[in-house]
């Protein structure tokens, strides 16, 4: 196991997928500190919503097919999950803001450092086709919608991928796939905005015709 020379002061969650909680429970307990999501997101958090099934159906390979084995079931973090501040800010983290980027979650957010351009895009899009068994185990880059068996809402999740391509960011670092920076950056990232409905859209798939919200 990793070892921290001191313990983080808080967890920031981009959202409260199953991938991207680990051992939460078991280390806010051991380290006795706060975690911040979105509002949207906390009754995901809190044991009282599950997201919804991924989608095997949906087109695009292996995890897709196998993603019906991922489990949905919401953790309970009870009072330890606290809603980040309405602001934009993100306590202990100076230089930095959240933004909403709904779509794959309801209550999905990006982390940006205005300084440097820095962008912690979460799963809002990443540089795998994480669909894709082969391109995961060989994490052969290619800027991507988010992972699209788990994503429910399309319109919101082309609205968020154009709010972070607004943003210029000059370093990308994803939940699935290795950062990504510079030209290659803005280049894939100005590709996906501009043509989300072809290439960031599924074919088919049970979320893609629903608009309901959720
Ligand atoms: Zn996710
Ligand atoms: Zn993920």
């Amino acid at each position: 196991m990793k070892t921290f020379r001191s313990p983080p002061v808080a967890i920031v969650l981009t959202h409260g997928h199953f991938d991207h909680v680990g051992a939460i429970i078991e280390l806010v307990d051991y380290w006795k500190i706060p975690v911040y999501a979105h509002e949207y997101e906390l009754p995901y958090l809190q044991g009282e919503l599950k997201y919804p099934e991924p989608d095997p159906t949906v087109e695009g390979g292996m995890v897709a097919k196998l993603s019906p084995l991922f489990p949905v079931e919401p953790i309970n973090l009870g009072d330890k999950v606290q809603p980040l501040p309405q602001d934009g800010s993100i306590p202990h983290m100076k230089d930095w803001r959240w933004i909403h980027t709904p779509g794959h979650t309801p209550g999905h957010i990006s982390l940006f450092r205005e300084k440097d351009r820095t962008l912690i895009a979460g799963d809002a899009f990443v540089t795998v086709k994480q669909e894709n068994l082969y391109d995961v185990f060989t994490q052969e880059k290619q800027i991507s919608s988010p992972p699209r068996y788990l994503t429910p809402n399309w319109e919101a999740a082309e609205t968020s991928v154009l709010k972070l391509r607004d943003l210029q960011p000059e370093l990308a670092i994803t939940g699935h796939g290795h950062p990504m920076q510079g030209e290659e950056l803005h280049k894939s990232l100005n590709y996906l905005a501009d043509n989300f409905k072809e290439v960031g859209v599924p074919d088919h798939g049970h979320y893609v015709d629903e608009d309901d919200q959720r």
